[in-house]
């Protein structure tokens, strides 16, 4: 084959940039320009990635792929399935500037402090320079964040909420929040009682289409012993793999489900994986969908009426504040943020985390559930699998590697301080003021799980006694020293002191009997 001509920018697209008009396309020529794009099992392996979120990953990717072609974008695209792959993302960027010789490596800023450091590397070291853009489809930059987080003694989300909801004027008028409020937390958090969930809409889902099915072959073959379930049917899988599908999901959330979203935003009920949720994670996640364009289609919705403010108002702080407040901590944060562990907590992760095969409901069914869709909503990520971890004392590292791996929406950026901060504590509280943790007693408030399940929630030693509330008091012991100093835990420590010595004995020796029972 003839050696191609040099060309002027390399354009980088990672797997999670599938936006034409992202920074990175800006001023491209097809002329002297050309995208690269790359397949590689190295992001698949790096952590155990389970099927479902390498299918999605790839089957993505493919399909943007195809919509650059249709568009006549020059394109290098490396398959798993290519023999000369080198199945790591450098290897492949140095062959691609050896053939294409660039003048200049051009992205918009990845989502991984990993890759970029790889990528970095890469231009150092072939010396071909590297232009790193603004992800525009954020609200703020990690310059902005740096600078707020500057002047604070602590970072809190709410204070970083209100500054970008003043700044972007959203949900304001008159320089005031509307309604008179910033935060309508108190009325998003019900349960639904005895009776159970209203009529959930069903979610909207794609069967397969040929290149998924494909993608579902080769991830079946390629990756059969990774977690999870996977086939190419609408119950094996059905994510949102285009721009197109990813709107038509939103916009059923818009619809069906946002109305409820809020009130109904903390509960969990079994065989209920979607609830009034708005699954679009992954889809902003990939850059399928902006921040933007979801934050003003709940603004629309609730001025034009279809939507009660609670409800409006706690999607918007998820997407505006949480995302874009979790973001600006990985950034500022990394790469030490990863080797956080404030508990000095060090015990493996159970192996029933990759199977589901336990007899604590709550945890089956929150497991089994992600195995097989690749999703958990936010509360059964907090407040089971991410509680009882906590409450374990599970190493940070080991219970990042496995949310990483689980869900199709997961990237570092957004995962991690999720993991490190808000779950697990191991910050030692930059991002969270308190440790979230709870009883059974939570859970069985929140969910129907406990009926179904051989403990009871308000059982702490005994036969009986619910893993969560014994793990709880035995959590409460072994750190008392320092959440005696934390404020918001004084309520805690101030029942356990109440505790008789020989409850906290037998909370203790049920706790022990509890780890050992886990070890293989
Ligand atoms: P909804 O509940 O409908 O919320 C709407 C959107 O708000 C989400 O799509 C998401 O983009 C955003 N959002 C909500 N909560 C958060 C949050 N805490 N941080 C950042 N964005 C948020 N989210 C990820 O996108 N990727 C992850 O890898 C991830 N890992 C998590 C790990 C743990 C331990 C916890 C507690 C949370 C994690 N989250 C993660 C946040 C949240 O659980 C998911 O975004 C949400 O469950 C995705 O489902 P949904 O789209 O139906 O969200
Ligand atoms: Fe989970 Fe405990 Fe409830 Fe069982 S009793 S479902 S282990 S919280």
């Amino acid at each position: 084959m003839p050696k191609p001509s040099p060309i002027r920018h390399l354009i980088v697209v990672l797997g999670d940039q599938l936006n034409p008009d992202s920074t990175a396309f800006a001023g491209f020529d097809p002329k002297q320009d050309r995208v690269w794009m790359a397949e590689v099992n190295e992001e698949s392996t790096h952590i155990w990635s389970s099927k479902q979120r390498i299918a999605l990953f790839i089957s993505a990717m493919r399909h943007f792929a195809k919509e650059l072609r249709d568009s006549k974008i020059p394109l290098s695209y490396i398959a798993f399935e290519d023999p000369s792959n080198s199945q790591s993302l450098d290897g492949e960027l140095l062959k691609a500037i050896q053939a294409f010789q660039p003048q200049a490596l051009i992205m918009t800023a990845p989502g991984d402090w990993r890759v970029l450091e790889k990528i970095k590397g890469v231009s150092k070291q072939t010396g071909v320079p590297l232009e790193i853009r603004e992800d525009d489809y954020f609200f703020s930059t990690v310059r902005e964040f740096a600078e707020h987080a500057k002047v604070r003694k602590q970072l809190r989300l709410e204070y970083w909420y209100r500054e970008l909801r003043k700044k972007h004027s959203i949900l304001m008028e008159d320089g005031q929040p509307i309604g008179g409020e910033w935060n309508y937390d108190q009325e998003n958090r019900s349960s639904f009682g005895k009776e159970g969930p209203p009529p959930i809409p069903a979610p909207l889902r794609f069967k397969p289409d040929a290149i998924t099915k494909e993608v579902i072959q080769l991830v079946n073959e390629r990756f059969a012993n990774h977690p999870g379930e996977l086939s190419a049917s609408l119950e094996g899988f059905g994510w949102p793999v285009t721009r197109a599908q990813a709107l038509l999901v939103f916009t059923d959330f818009i619809k069906m489900r946002l109305p409820l979203y809020g009130q109904f935003q903390d509960a969990m009920w079994t065989k209920e994986p979607w609830l009034f949720h708005a699954h679009i994670a992954s889809a902003l996640n990939l850059k399928l969908l902006s921040a933007h364009e979801v934050v003003d289609a709940a603004q629309v919705a609730f001025h034009q009426g279809r939507a009660p403010l609670a409800a409006v108002e706690g999607f918007i702080r998820q997407i505006l504040g949480w995302r874009e407040y979790v973001r600006g901590i990985y950034w500022t944060q990394m790469p030490s943020y990863l080797e956080r562990n404030a508990l000095n907590a060090n015990a493996p992760l159970p192996a029933f985390f990759w199977n589901g095969n336990t007899s604590m409901n709550c945890l089956q069914e929150t497991i089994n559930q992600s195995l097989k869709t690749g999703y958990a909503h936010h509360i059964q990520r907090l407040m089971v699998t991410g509680l009882y971890t906590l409450l374990l004392g599970v190493h940070p590292k080991e219970v990042h590697a496995w949310y990483l791996s689980m869900y199709v929406d997961a990237v570092e950026w957004v995962e991690l301080p999720n993991v490190i901060g808000m779950s697990q504590f191991a910050d030692g509280g930059l991002m969270a003021s308190k440790p979230y943790i709870a009883t059974g007693k939570y859970i069985d408030r929140m969910s129907n799980y406990c009926k179904g399940c051989r403990f009871k929630p308000d059982q702490s030693h005994g036969q009986d006694a619910c893993p969560f509330t014994t793990l709880y008091w035995d959590f409460l012991m072994h750190h008392e020293s320092s959440m005696s100093k934390n404020p918001r835990m004084v309520m805690q420590v101030r029942n356990l002191k109440r505790m008789s010595d020989e409850t906290k004995a037998a909370i203790q020796a049920q706790a022990k009997q509890h780890r050992l029972s886990l070890q293989p």
